[in-house]
């Protein structure tokens, strides 16, 4: 049998996740999925690369022909992990993962109860305001869509206590070095107490106070 894992990491818009990712991948061979959505592309963003870039007639006709591992909508858009290309990486024996929102999340954890679930917290929503305006220049997102955003984040990282692990999103080193030591020891079977979501409940609290 495959021995290949499926990892589900989740954090609000802004995060800053992908860069975590980045890094993870520079070490070690995972396939990131690479999601459909209905919204508009960024500055930058190619489509089959960052996400396939569908209409909203299309992702209906992937939504009938069972064609997701899961879908949300989330921010007036819909979002898709496809099914197949998933699938094909995990039977090849290569790791998978998909950067999500919660709830595709637990539609995953439902389906596939030994995918190992990470939450990224940031260390503030403070911190996610400015990332979110910032990155909103380049975008051209509108403050009415950077609120429906903060809001949606705040009411993601109330979910983070259901994930199995939580890592908060500092120190740039020290994150990389998390995400690692996660990723390791949940492929090999290592400790990871220190980030069992049970043990973070006063981070998440705190973050949480303070939004
Ligand atoms: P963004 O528009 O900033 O790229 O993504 C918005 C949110 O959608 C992020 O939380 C991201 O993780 C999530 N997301 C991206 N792809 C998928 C997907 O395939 N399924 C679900 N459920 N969420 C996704």
């Amino acid at each position: 049998m495959s021995s290949a894992r499926l990892f589900v990491i989740s954090a609000p818009s802004g995060c800053g996740k992908g860069t975590l990712i980045a890094e993870l991948n520079k070490d070690f061979s995972i396939y990131n999925s690479i999601s459909c959505t209905t919204r508009k592309p960024r500055d930058g963003e190619i489509d089959g690369v960052h996400y396939h870039f569908v209409t909203r007639k299309r992702f209906e006709q992937l939504i009938e022909s069972d064609g997701f591992l899961e879908y949300a909508s989330f921010a007036g858009n819909y979002y898709g992990t496809p099914r197949s290309a998933v699938e094909e990486s995990l039977s090849n024996g290569k790791d998978v993962i998909l950067e999500i929102e919660p709830q595709g999340a637990f539609q995953v954890k439902k389906k596939c109860p030994d995918a190992v679930m990470l939450f990224i917290l940031p260390t503030s929503v403070a911190s996610l305001d400015r990332r979110l305006h910032r990155r909103a220049k380049d975008s051209g997102e509108t403050e009415e869509m950077i609120q429906k955003r903060l809001a949606t984040a705040k009411g993601d990282i109330k979910c983070a206590y259901k994930y199995d692990y939580v890592m908060i999103n500092g120190e740039l080193n020290a994150a990389v070095s998390d995400i690692k030591k996660i990723y390791k020891a949940a492929k090999e079977g290592g400790e990871l107490s220190d980030f069992a979501a049970e043990n973070m409940k006063d981070r998440i609290d705190e973050v949480l106070k303070n939004a």
